[in-house]
């Protein structure tokens, strides 16, 4: 119980001077803190054109960028969580999604494609953080389980890239049997001796680094991406030892056997391109005739 009481209106400055400049048009850097203008930022994959610093992207623009062109096939638009717990925490589960629906304009936290990457014809998820911390729910693993399907069937290789905060516990254990379920059609893309690249981004933590993240043949990480399983303050209290400079970070990661490549996001596609060629993909012919919805998406600076 306070021993006092604030009579009048708190004094804290929440009012903010009223910017003079656009909103959107400078972005202020994470990395070396100088201000970039947004069209440099956009024309530069989101990547600061001065330090290198990785800003965030969302699913559809990371495919955007991956695919020839730019051109793709997205499947599976329409799968939505039917909420099967009903389970409600500060406020129901149904509201987050209509709201993060209404925000991202995607029904769950993955987008699923086929296109080619450098003349080859592969299936490739991009996970949304933006859609509820890019947590792993059924939606989410019934698609990416559907991508590598696809990819079983069509003899594809397949990219998934990761940017998670791990499952959704609002969907209790459901959520988790996704770890076991994308695991085992990982399993089988791998009999059939097709290629899988897993691509972490930041950040890729929780029950996503606990299954395919770490299931890749080739595991590439985006610099200075966090990628972990539980978080650095939980890791120290249950050590009680203080964690070393740059713990879980892409490039510590690199140097400790956990992920094999660390690469640039505007070299990305060529890695890609190379190691699909070095694991035995060939580019198709043209003229391909995949089922679906045939989009081309323009271009919006996102961030
Ligand atoms: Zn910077």
């Amino acid at each position: 119980m306070a021993w006092f009481k604030r009579a009048r209106k708190p004094i804290t400055a929440t009012k903010q001077k009223a910017s003079r400049v656009p909103e959107g048009l400078w972005v202020k850097c994470s990395g070396c803190a100088q201000v970039i203008y947004n069209k440099d930022l956009g024309t530069n994959l989101n990547v600061c054109p001065k330090c290198g610093y990785h800003f965030r992207i969302g699913a559809l623009e990371r495919l955007r960028l991956l695919f020839d062109e730019g051109s793709f096939t997205e499947y599976d638009k329409g799968l939505v969580s039917t909420d099967p717990l009903k389970f409600a925490d500060t406020k129901p589960y149904r509201t987050r999604l209509e709201s993060s629906i209404e925000a991202t304009g995607l029904k769950d936290a993955v987008v699923t494609a086929s296109g080619r990457i450098e003349g080859i014809e592969t299936s490739v998820a991009a996970m949304e953080y933006a859609f509820i911390g890019g947590s792993m729910g059924v939606v989410v693993g019934e698609k990416i389980t559907r991508a590598i399907e696809r990819g079983i069937d069509r003899r594809w290789p397949v990219v998934i890239v990761c940017s998670s905060g791990g499952a959704r516990m609002m969907e209790g254990a459901l959520s988790l049997m996704q770890m076991a379920k994308v695991s085992g059609a990982l399993a089988r893309l791998a009999q059939e001796r097709l290629a899988y690249i897993a691509v972490l981004t930041d950040p890729t933590t929780g029950g996503v680094t606990a299954s395919f993240a770490m299931l890749g043949d080739l595991i590439i990480a985006e610099p200075k991406a966090l990628i972990g399983f539980a978080g650095p303050r939980v890791i120290e209290q249950t050590i009680k030892q203080k964690l070393p400079e740059g713990f879980q970070r892409a490039e510590f990661l690199l140097e400790k056997g956990m992920v094999d490549l660390v690469v640039d996001r505007r070299e990305m596609k060529s890695a890609i391109g190379k190691a699909l060629r070095f694991m035995g993909s060939a580019p198709s012919e043209p003229a391909s005739t995949a089922p679906g919805t045939s989009i081309v998406p323009e271009a919006t600076p996102q961030l």
